[in-house]
C-alpha cells in the first residue's frame, strides 16, 4: 500500500483544519482535521505516521501492519444517535458528500409539506396527501450509474446492517415509513430485502426501472412517492429525507460500534487485466489511490482511453495518484478515444450528466473541435453558476430544437450527456438530421460492456410499488 492521502474537503460545505502535526502517529479512526463550518469530522483510515500536510490534504505513510481495530468516536456517554452520526463524519456517501448528521437533524413529524409547483405537477388532486403519519426515509439503493455494483453486493451481504441504518434514520427524524428506492433488474438483492422486510411493517420496496437517472434525489422522491418537487424544493418538502444506502450502513456503524466514517466501498472495472466485469472492494480506506485499486483489481491493460473517478455520467477523469475519498463509488478504465480529426462538434450538457467542462474535455480528447453548445431545456440554473438541476429527472421535454441549433451552426458530431430519455430522443431525429451522435458515456460503456445511451429498448419501463 503507497501512502494514503486523505483530502481535507470530501463533503458539501468548507475544508476541515487539521488537527494533527507531521510527525504524529496515528491510528486507524484517530481524528486528524474538523469542521470550520459546514463539514464532517475527518479521520485516519489507516495506522501510520503523518508526514505531510498541504492546503488540501494530509499524507500519512502506512506502518507495516493494519489490524483491524479502530479508535471509537469520542462522545459522552448518553449521547444521542444523531450525535453519534456526526461525531463519526458521516457524510452522503452516494456522491453528493452532505453530512449526515445535518440531513438527519430534521423532526419530518413537525415538518410542514411545501407548496407543490402545479405547472410542474399538475396530475396531484389539490387535496393531494402523503401516505404517512409523519414521515418517510427513502433509501437510495438505486446505484444509477452503469457498472457500479457494491450498493446492491452490500444488500446482499449486509442486510440486517442496512436494516439497522434504515431504522435508526427515522428512529433519529421521527419518520413512520420508510421505502428503499431499487431497480427492478437486482432480483438476488431485492429477495434478500423481501426476506428482511417480513418482519419490518414500516419499510417497503419501490421498484424501479433501470434508466438513467432514477437515483437523482428528486427522481427517488417522485419514483417513490409522486410528487414532482422543484428543482429548489428539499424532499423534506415532501416530508421526506433521502438516505443513499451506503450511508445507511455508516449511520448503522455510528450508532452500534461507534466506528468513525473510514472507509469506502467502490467499485472498479473497465479496461482491467483479467476482465471488464465489476471487482467490487469494500470498506477501503479513506485516501487509498486510484492506481493502488486499480492494481487490486488486477492492473491496467496496456492501452486505455481515460481513468474516470466517479459514475460514467457524474465522474470525471482522473490520475493514478489520486485518493478516493469518502464519496468516491466508481473507478473506471475506459477504452480509447474515436478521432474526430478535428470535426465540428456540438455538445449537448444535461442536468445529470457531464457539465460543460467535462463535455469539453471528452470533446478534446476525441479530437473534435466544439463549435456549438446546447443545454437540455429542462436543465436549468437556480442561481448564476450553480450547478444545473433537472425539472423533471428522466423526463425528456424533447430535443428537436436542440439538434435544428446543432444543424444550423454546422455540427457533423455531437456529444451528448443526457439521460435514457432524452439520448432516445435526440436519436428519434439527429441521425435523420445527419447528426452523428456520441453519448459521453460511450468509452465507458464500452469498457464496461454495457449497451450504450442511444435508443431505448423499451420506452414504456414503470415504477411499482412491491406488496409482500
Ligand atoms: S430531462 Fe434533460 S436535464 Fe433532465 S435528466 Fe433528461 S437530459 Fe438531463
Amino acid at each position: 500500500m503507497g501512502n494514503v492521502q486523505i483530502l481535507l474537503r470530501q463533503h458539501v460545505g468548507a475544508p476541515c483544519a487539521p488537527c494533527v502535526e507531521v510527525g504524529d502517529e496515528v491510528k486507524k479512526g484517530t481524528l486528524i482535521a474538523t469542521p470550520t463550518g459546514l463539514g464532517a469530522n475527518i479521520f485516519a483510515s489507516v495506522y501510520g505516521k503523518v508526514t505531510e500536510i498541504t492546503d488540501d490534504r494530509i499524507v500519512i505513510e502506512p506502518a507495516p501492519e493494519q489490524p483491524d481495530e479502530f479508535v471509537p468516536i469520542d462522545v459522552p456517554e448518553g449521547a444521542s444517535k444523531l450525535d453519534m452520526v456526526k461525531a463519526a463524519g458521516v457524510v452522503g456517501l452516494g456522491g453528493a458528500g452532505f453530512p449526515t448528521g445535518i440531513k438527519l437533524g430534521i423532526n419530518l413529524d413537525e415538518q410542514e409539506m411545501g407548496e407543490l409547483d402545479a405547472e410542474i405537477n399538475p396530475e396531484l388532486p389539490k387535496d393531494f396527501k402523503l401516505d404517512c403519519e409523519r414521515g418517510f426515509i427513502l433509501i437510495n439503493a438505486a446505484e444509477c450509474e452503469p457498472g457500479l455494483a457494491h450498493n446492491i453486493k452490500q444488500i446482499e451481504d449486509e442486510c440486517d446492517k442496512v436494516i439497522r441504518g434504515i431504522k435508526y434514520s427515522m428512529e433519529i427524524t421521527n419518520a413512520d415509513k420508510a421505502i428503499i428506492a431499487i431497480k427492478k433488474k437486482n432480483q438476488g438483492a431485492i429477495k434478500t430485502l423481501q426476506k428482511a422486510l417480513e418482519s419490518e411493517p414500516a419499510i417497503k420496496m419501490h421498484l424501479m426501472p433501470d434508466i438513467y437517472p432514477m437515483g437523482e434525489e428528486r427522481a427517488v422522491v417522485r419514483e417513490c412517492l409522486g410528487v414532482n418537487l422543484t428543482t429548489t424544493q428539499l424532499p423534506s418538502a415532501a416530508k421526506s429525507v433521502v438516505i443513499n444506502l451506503e450511508t445507511a450502513c455508516k449511520i448503522a456503524g455510528a450508532i452500534d460500534e461507534k466506528k468513525p466514517c473510514i472507509s469506502k466501498n467502490l467499485t472498479v472495472r473497465g479496461r482491467i487485466k483479467g476482465g471488464n466485469e465489476a471487482h467490487v472492494f469494500m470498506d477501503v480506506p479513506v485516501g487509498t489511490s486510484v492506481g493502488d485499486l486499480i492494481q487490486r483489481a488486477g492492473g491496467l491493460e496496456e492501452t486505455f482511453g481515460e481513468i474516470i473517478m466517479g459514475g460514467a455520467f457524474t465522474g470525471k477523469a482522473t490520475e493514478l495518484d489520486a485518493p478516493i475519498t469518502k464519496t468516491t463509488g466508481g473507478i473506471i478504465v475506459t477504452v480509447e478515444f474515436p478521432d474526430l480529426h478535428g470535426a465540428n462538434v456540438g455538445i449537448l450538457v444535461c442536468a445529470c450528466g457531464g457539465n460543460e467542462e467535462r463535455m469539453r474535455d471528452i470533446a478534446a480528447k476525441m479530437n473534435g473541435k466544439v463549435v456549438s453548445v446546447c443545454k437540455c431545456k429542462q436543465a436549468i440554473e437556480n442561481k448564476p453558476g450553480a450547478p444545473l438541476k433537472c425539472l423533471r429527472p428522466g423526463n425528456c421535454p424533447g430535443q428537436v430544437k436542440n439538434n435544428m441549433q446543432f444543424k444550423k451552426d454546422k455540427c457533423e458530431y455531437i456529444i451528448i450527456g443526457n439521460c435514457s430519455d432524452c439520448s432516445n430522443t435526440v436519436m428519434a431525429s439527429g441521425p435523420k438530421m445527419g447528426l452523428k451522435v456520441f453519448h459521453q458515456t460511450d468509452h465507458a460503456m464500452r469498457a464496461v460492456g454495457h449497451a450504450l445511451y442511444r435508443t431505448l429498448k423499451v420506452s414504456k419501463q414503470v415504477s411499482q410499488d412491491i406488496d409482500f
